[in-house]
């Protein structure tokens, strides 16, 4: 039996790993033993800084830039870390952005550029991956979605249908694979506290907060404590589930 919640020996993307919540499912697999492909995108320094954290506390890191959202960079980033570590066990579907505006003022761009980099990234990655997966009949795939994909925000119907998208496409991808012993799980996060909330006005994070049973924000640690569980051997029987993680915002 596997050491619980070991990721000895496996190998891990994660997208979008510079910062918030993936720099912290990064860490976090590293410390379980995973080798890591930290991903980035424009943070270069501080991708580096957690590449460099990893390795200087006796994890395996190393940071790839690769703009997920375009097709042939997700299969060059697959690529690159089936080069380096030989294998690819975990990817970690992260990376993300929001461009909020009520539908009146959102324009074509806001729109296209929120389902690219959500979306169309997470099936980008995801076909990398599982071309390497369904060979080694082994694999785990976590989408990061969202309560806003389960209950819809004013304000951000781009970023509430790119994530619904993932919350859709994680079961479709589940049931195709899960007879190669590959896992799709997701998970919804609540309001954690990252860069993705810095062009929010401060009135309506006090109004996110009052929906929260639990009363307060979340931390990216707390995400990325379920992302190693649900890569883990431990987790082996769960497919095509999704995670709230959120404090009690959103009970599905
Ligand atoms: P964040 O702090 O703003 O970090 C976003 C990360 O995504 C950065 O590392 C950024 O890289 C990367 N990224 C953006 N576009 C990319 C692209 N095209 N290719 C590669 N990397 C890209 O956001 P976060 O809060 O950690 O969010 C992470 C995920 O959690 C997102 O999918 C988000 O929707 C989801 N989520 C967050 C919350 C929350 O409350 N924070 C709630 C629910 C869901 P660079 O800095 O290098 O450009």
């Amino acid at each position: 039996m596997p050491k619980f919640l070991s990721l000895d020996g496996k190998v891990a993307i994660v997208s979008g790993a510079s910062r918030g919540i993936g720099r912290a499912v990064a860490i976090e697999l590293a410390e379980r033993g995973a080798s890591v492909v930290v991903n980035y995108l424009n943070s270069v320094g501080a991708a580096e800084e957690v590449v460099d954290s990893i390795n200087k506390s006796s994890g395996k890191a190393i940071a790839m830039r690769a703009d997920v959202s375009i097709y042939d960079q997700a299969q060059d980033l697959v690529k690159f870390s089936v080069e380096a570590y030989g294998k690819l066990d975990i990817l970690v579907n992260n990376a993300g952005i929001t461009r909020d505006k009520l539908i009146m003022l959102m324009t074509e761009e806001d729109w296209d550029n929120v389902q690219s980099t959500n979306l169309k990234s997470t099936f980008n990655c995801s076909k990398a991956a599982v071309k390497h997966m369904m060979r080694s009949r082994y694999g785990r795939i976590i989408n990061i979605t969202s309560v806003a994909g389960q209950m819809g925000n004013a304000g951000q119907t781009n970023y509430s249908a790119s994530k619904a998208g993932q919350i859709g496409f994680t079961k479709a991808l589940a049931r195709e694979v899960a007879v190669r012993n590959i896992t799709v799980n997701g998970i919804a996060a609540g309001y954690i506290e990252t860069d993705i909330w810095k062009n929010v006005p401060e009135g309506m994070r006090e109004a996110v907060l009052t929906l929260i049973p639990m009363g307060r924000k979340g931390l990216p640690e707390e995400i990325a404590h379920a992302v190693a569980f649900l890569a883990s051997d431990q987790a082996a029987y769960i497919t095509g589930q999704i995670l709230g993680i959120d404090g009690g915002m959103a009970m599905m």
